[in-house]
């Protein structure tokens, strides 16, 4: 019986494998039709000041306009993408469309805006192709100096050798700010902090909901904060959903907010609309 029993597991498995395996090389051509035909487009989410409640940043953030399946975010293809070698076509263009917007923004704008953009990991570390295409971006789109701020994971900063430091300098040379993503929940020392040249750090959103439960929270952040601002760092807060939560980060001497309370990343147009040429500010 069990023999049996674990033979139709295992026809059981191969099939669901097997369906698992097709969805997935249907999906990762659908990522290249995607990049071919243009059907990215990148969202803007606004980063506030907290003292002034001014905004000044926003995180591009990728969306996929798919024909059938309407808009489409980044947690249903990005992984994928990174283990077909695909994020790196997908990186250049997220750069480009970057670039040109935040131009944009900037002749829009009354005041210096930044544009905040992701990166994966392995796209940093090629030889210094990445950064290279940084470059010419930003030479030929004209880019105003500290226009651009790249969000790179501590996990990103993991590499033995001195390679990623090499093009994060490359990177500040050129004016362009370096911020830490997801701060707190990966494996980078501090001493990273010092090393390299970061501008922000983003600390992540699991501690921002545990604020209100977890005095433990106030503490770390509070801790991060310190640290932060000794080194001349600055901080933003990702995932602030509540006025409790942004009053106490707020009082904690937290920099940036970035969150639903302040509003949900959209389309590029209406970002322009709401936050660039009307003027209107929040609260
Ligand atoms: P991330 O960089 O940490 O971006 C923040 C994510 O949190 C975004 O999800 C944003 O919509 C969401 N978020 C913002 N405020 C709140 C809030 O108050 N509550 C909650 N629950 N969520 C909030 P999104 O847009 O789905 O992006 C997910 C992740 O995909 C990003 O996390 C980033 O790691 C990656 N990603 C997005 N765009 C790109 C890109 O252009 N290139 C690369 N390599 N990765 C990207
Ligand atoms: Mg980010
Ligand atoms: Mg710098
Ligand atoms: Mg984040």
């Amino acid at each position: 019986l069990s023999k049996n029993k674990g033979r139709n597991r295992y026809e059981f498995f191969s099939y669901e494998m097997e369906e698992l395996a097709i969805e997935k090389r249907r999906l990762i051509e659908e990522i290249r039709t995607a990049l071919a035909k243009n059907q990215f487009e990148l969202y803007y989410q606004p980063i506030c000041e907290s003292d002034t409640n001014h905004v000044q940043k926003a995180e591009a953030l990728i969306r996929w306009n798919h024909p059938q399946r309407g808009l489409v975010g980044p947690a249903e293809f990005i992984d994928l993408a990174e283990k077909n070698g695909l994020i790196v076509g997908i990186g250049q263009w997220v750069k480009s469309q970057a670039v040109r917007d935040a131009v944009e923004f900037n002749n829009k704008s009354k005041t210096p805006f930044q544009i905040s953009v992701n990166t994966s990991p392995l796209e940093i570390d090629d030889g210094g192709k990445w950064v290279d295409q940084w470059i010419e971006a930003s030479k030929r789109y004209n880019l105003p100096a500290h226009a651009i701020l790249i969000e790179v994971t501590e996990n990103s900063l993991m590499a033995p050798d001195s390679a990623i430091q090499f093009h994060l300098k490359r990177l500040d040379s050129i004016n362009v700010d370096i911020a830490i993503d997801d701060f707190g929940v990966g494996y980078s020392s501090l001493a990273y902090l010092q090393q390299l040249d970061i501008d922000i750090l983003k600390i992540d959103q699991s501690f921002i909901q545990n604020l209100e439960k977890h005095s433990n929270s106030i503490t770390l952040i509070k801790a991060i904060i310190t640290m932060a601002h000794n080194l001349d760092v600055k901080v933003v807060a990702e995932g602030v959903e509540t006025q409790a939560q942004y009053n106490q980060l707020k009082h904690l001497g937290c920099d940036y907010i970035q969150g639903y309370l302040i509003a949900r990343p959209m389309s590029k147009d209406k970002f322009i609309d709401t936050y660039l040429e009307s003027k209107i500010g929040i609260n």
